[in-house]
C-alpha cells in the first residue's frame, strides 16, 4: 500500500485553490497524465516542469525604466480616463506615477469595472509588465500583475512559464503549481548522502519548491541542480522497478526446457523460404535461454515485416518438443486472429495442436476449449489478454510469448506477468518498434534482447523518395501507369495544424480528388470518424483489390497486412516525425512488386524536416531511423513515445540525463545486490520512492515473492 504520507499528493487537483471543474478539465489537457490516470492529481502538477521564466526582478524607477523591457514599479495611481463613448478601438487609460516621472497603464477592450476595482485612484500598486513608449511617453499595456502592497508576495520576480492549453491561464496555473508545492509532506531521504553533498543536491521538497519558486533564473533549467536531483529520482526510480521485475523473475527458478527438434524441423519444411540469419541467431538465443534452470525474460526487436512471428512459433515449438504447452499473446482481436491464421498451416503440418481465445470465443465453445487446455490436448494456445484470465489453465505452461509490447505501459506489465499470468513460463516479449539503446535501457533496463536486423530475403527495397508538392501532378501521373500494372495505394492525408481545416476534410477532398481522375469505384476512404463495420468494409475491399486506392487518415489500422499494396503517399510528410514515417512505409514493401513511398512537403523545408526526409530516403533501418530520431527531438519529446505508448519521464527527459540514467543504473545495481528486499532504512525511504513515481506493481512484488 502507499504510504499515507504520500496521499495528499495523490489526491485530486480540485482540491488547490483556483481549480474547479472547468479547470480541471483544462489541466487534463495541459498535463500529460500517466496512462489510466483519468483525473489531474497534485502530482501531476507537481511534475509538470516550467520550460523557462520571466524575470521581474527590475525594479526602476519610471524614469529608469527601458521600453522593450520587463519591469516591476511601484506606482500611484493618479486618473482613470475611459475612452471616448461609442469608440470600441480606443484603450482604457489609467495614468499612474512615481517620484521619478509618469506612465501610463493601458487597456483596451477593458473591463472598467475590473480595472476600478483593481487600480483605486490614489492608491499605491506593483504593477509589473512590459515596458513601452509611445509617442515619447511611457505606458505598460495589460500589466501581466497589479497587487496591493500587502499582497507583494503574490507578485513572483521570478516567474516560472509552463506549458499551457487554451483557456488555461498561467496565472490560474502559477497559483494551483504554488499550492501544490505546499503539499509536498516530509518524506525519509532516499538518496545516498554523500552523493546528494557531492553534487549539492537539496533535499525532494526543496527541489520541488526551487524549480515552481525559482530564486535563480537558472533553478529553471534541467541542469540545475533541484532539477537533477528530481530527474534522477525518477530514473532511480524506474531502475530499480526494472530491477525488481528482474530479480523477481530470476529468483524463481525455471526448468530447463529444451527439445530434440523434431517439431522445429517439420516447421521448417513446411515454410516456403528459410529463416534469415537474424532469425537464427534470435532462436538460438531464446532456446538457450529456455535451456537454463532460470525464468526467462527476453525482448524481440525487430521493424514490421521482419519476421517475428516465425521465430515466435519456432520458439513455441520448443516447448511443445519438451512435451509442454505455449501461449502467444496478442493485443489486440484483429492481430490474434492473423496469428492463428498465419501458424495454422504450420502447426498443421508440424502435427501442433492449437487453439484460439480470445473476448470472443464464449460459452460451450469456449468451454471445451479450457477443458482440452487442462487436459494438454492444446499445445498452443492463441489469444488476447482473454489468455490470463483466472480459469484459463495449462497442463503445464513452460513459455508465453507477448507481441507488441509498447502498446502496454512496460514494467507493469512485466510484474504483472511476473505475479500471476503466465506462472511461472519463460516469457518472450515482441515489439515491432525499434528502440534505440539508450531509451532500451531506460525502459526496460538490462532485459535480455535479440534484435531481427535483416529483412527475409526476396523482399525488394522500397524506393523512397521526398517529393515537393508543386509535383503533384506528375506524381499522380505515375501513379496512374502503376494502377495500369495492377498496383495498390495507401495515400496518408496530413496531420491537420490547428488552424487549417479538419483532418477529415483534407481526406475528403483529397478522396474526391482522385476519385475523379481514376474512377469512383477505385478509390476508398478510411478515417477515424467511421463506425466500425464501415472501416471493416472498406478495409476488406482494398484487401481484395476491388479498391486500388485508399485516402486514410493517420489512423491506418495497426497490423493492416495487404501484401499487393506496394505504393505509400504521405502527404505533408514534413509534419510526422521519423517514427511515424517509418511505421507508415512498412505497410508496404510486403509482396512481390517494387515498392515506393512518397514523401509529398511543402517547400522550402525547415532543416529538422529536410534531415528527418532525407534519412527516410537514405535508409529502412528501423533501429538507425530510430537513433536518428532520438537525436534530432533532442530533449524533447521522446521518440514518439506518444504514438508508441512507452511510459514518459516526466521530468527527466532522455537523453540529456544520460548520465544521470547511467548513475541511476548503478546505483539501483548495488542497493538490490546489497538489500534485494528493500528492508534497511535506505531500502524502506526507497520504497516511498518506488510509490512516489506509481511504480506500485513492481514494490507488490516482494508480497507475491
Ligand atoms: P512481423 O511480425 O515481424 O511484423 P511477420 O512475422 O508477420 O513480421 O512476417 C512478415 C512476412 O514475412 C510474413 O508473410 C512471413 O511469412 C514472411 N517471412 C518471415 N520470415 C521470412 C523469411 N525468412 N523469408 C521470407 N519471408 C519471410
Ligand atoms: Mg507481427
Amino acid at each position: 500500500m502507499r504510504p499515507p504520507a504520500l496521499n495528499p499528493l495523490f489526491a485530486s487537483a480540485i482540491n488547490l485553490p483556483g481549480i474547479g471543474p472547468r479547470m480541471q478539465v483544462l489541466l487534463k489537457k495541459a498535463l500529460h497524465l500517466p496512462p489510466g490516470v483519468t483525473e489531474p492529481r497534485v502530482i501531476d502538477l507537481v511534475w509538470h516542469m516550467p520550460t523557462g521564466v520571466i524575470d521581474r526582478r527590475a525594479t526602476p524607477t519610471v524614469a529608469d525604466s527601458i521600453p522593450g523591457t520587463i519591469a516591476t514599479l511601484e506606482l500611484r495611481v493618479l486618473k482613470h480616463r475611459a475612452p471616448p463613448r461609442g469608440n470600441t478601438k480606443a484603450p482604457y487609460k489609467v495614468a499612474c506615477e512615481d517620484d521619478s516621472g509618469k506612465i501610463d497603464l493601458v487597456f483596451f477592450h477593458a473591463e472598467r469595472k475590473f480595472i476600478e476595482r483593481q487600480l483605486p485612484e490614489g492608491a499605491i500598486r506593483f504593477v509589473s509588465g512590459r515596458i513601452e513608449s509611445y509617442n515619447d511617453k511611457k505606458q505598460m499595456a495589460h500589466p501581466d500583475y497589479i497587487v496591493a502592497p500587502e499582497a507583494r508576495d503574490d507578485l513572483p520576480m521570478l516567474e516560472p512559464v509552463y506549458p499551457l492549453t487554451a483557456g488555461l491561464s498561467g496565472k490560474v496555473l502559477l497559483k494551483a503549481e504554488r499550492a501544490a508545492v505546499e503539499r509536498i509532506p516530509l518524506l525519509p531521504e532516499w538518496q545516498d548522502a554523500t552523493w546528494l553533498k557531492a553534487r549539492a543536491w537539496p533535499g525532494l521538497a526543496e527541489a520541488v519548491a526551487h524549480v515552481h519558486r525559482p530564486q535563480e533564473a537558472t533553478d529553471v533549467s534541467n541542469g540545475s541542480p533541484p532539477w537533477q536531483r528530481l530527474a534522477y529520482d525518477e530514473l532511480l526510480a524506474g531502475q530499480l522497478a526494472l530491477g525488481l521485475v528482474r530479480q523477481s523473475f530470476k529468483q524463481q527458478k525455471g526448468r530447463p526446457v529444451s527439445g530434440d527438434g523434431a517439431i522445429r524441423a517439420r516447421i521448417a519444411d513446411a515454410l516456403p523460404f528459410a529463416l534469415t540469419n537474424s532469425q537464427r541467431q534470435a532462436l538460438k538465443e531464446i532456446a538457450e535461454d529456455m535451456g537454463v534452470p532460470f525464468r526467462m525474460l527476453r525482448l524481440l526487436q525487430g521493424d514490421v515485416g521482419s519476421g517475428k512471428t516465425i521465430v515466435a512459433l519456432m520458439a513455441m515449438a520448443v516447448a511443445v518438443e519438451a512435451g509442454a504447452q505455449a501461449a502467444l499473446m496478442a493485443p489486440t482481436e484483429v492481430l490474434a486472429r492473423q496469428h492463428a491464421e498465419t501458424i495454422a498451416p504450420l502447426a498443421d503440418a508440424a502435427g501442433l495442436r492449437i487453439g484460439l481465445l480470445t473476448g470472443r470465443e464464449k460459452g460451450r465453445a469456449r468451454a471445451e476449449l479450457l477443458d482440452r487446455l487442462k487436459a494438454g490436448e492444446v499445445d498452443i494456445l492463441i489469444g488476447t489478454h482473454a489468455l490470463f484470465q483466472a480459469d484459463v489453465e495449462f497442463k503445464d505452461l513452460a513459455f508465453a510469448v507477448i507481441d507488441e509490447q509498447h502498446r502496454f505501459g512496460v514494467h507493469q506489465r512485466l510484474a504483472l506477468q511476473t505475479k500471476g499470468g503466465g506462472g511461472g513460463a519463460n516469457l518472450l516479449v515482441m515489439t515491432a518498434t525499434p528502440i534505440p539503446r539508450t531509451l532500451l535501457m531506460t525502459h526496460y533496463g538490462d532485459l535480455d534482447v535479440s534484435r531481427l536486423t535483416e529483412k527475409p530475403a526476396g523482399r525488394k527495397p522500397i524506393v523512397t523518395k521526398a517529393i515537393p508538392v508543386e509535383s503533384i501532378e506528375r506524381l499522380i501521373e505515375r501513379i496512374r501507369l502503376q494502377l495500369h500494372e495492377g498496383a495498390q495505394v495507401y495515400w496518408v492525408c496530413p496531420l491537420i495544424e490547428s488552424s487549417e481545416k479538419s483532418e477529415l476534410a483534407a481526406a475528403e477532398e483529397r478522396h474526391a480528388h482522385l476519385a475523379q481522375l481514376f474512377g469512383a469505384g477505385k478509390v476508398g476512404l478510411l478515417h477515424g470518424a467511421m463506425p466500425a463495420a464501415a472501416k471493416d468494409q472498406t478495409m476488406a475491399a482494398f484487401s481484395a483489390n476491388h479498391l486500388k486506392v485508399l485516402v486514410a487518415t493517420t489512423v491506418i489500422e495497426v497490423g493492416v497486412n495487404v501484401p499487393n499494396a506496394n505504393i505509400m503517399v504521405i502527404e505533408h510528410a514534413e509534419r510526422f516525425g521519423l517514427a511515424q514515417l517509418h511505421q507508415l512505409r512498412g505497410r508496404v514493401g510486403r509482396g512481390t512488386r517494387e515498392s515506393f513511398c512518397m514523401l509529398l512537403h511543402k517547400t522550402p523545408l525547415g532543416d529538422p524536416a529536410r534531415e528527418r526526409l532525407e534519412m527516410m530516403e537514405r535508409t529502412e533501418d528501423g533501429f538507425l531511423i530510430a537513433e536518428k530520431d532520438l537525436e534530432l527531438r533532442g530533449g524533447g519529446e521522446v521518440l514518439g513515445a506518444r504514438q508508441s505508448g512507452m511510459p514518459e519521464f516526466r521530468v527527466a527527459e532522455v537523453p540529456n540525463f544520460a548520465d544521470l540514467l547511467a548513475a541511476a543504473r548503478d546505483d539501483a545495481k548495488m542497493v538490490l545486490a546489497q538489500d534485494p528486499d528493500l528492508k534497511s532504512p535506505r531500502g524502506e525511504a526507497l520504497r516511498t520512492l518506488l510509490y512516489l513515481f506509481e511504480c506500485d506493481e513492481a514494490v507488490r512484488l516482494f508480497r507475491a515473492a
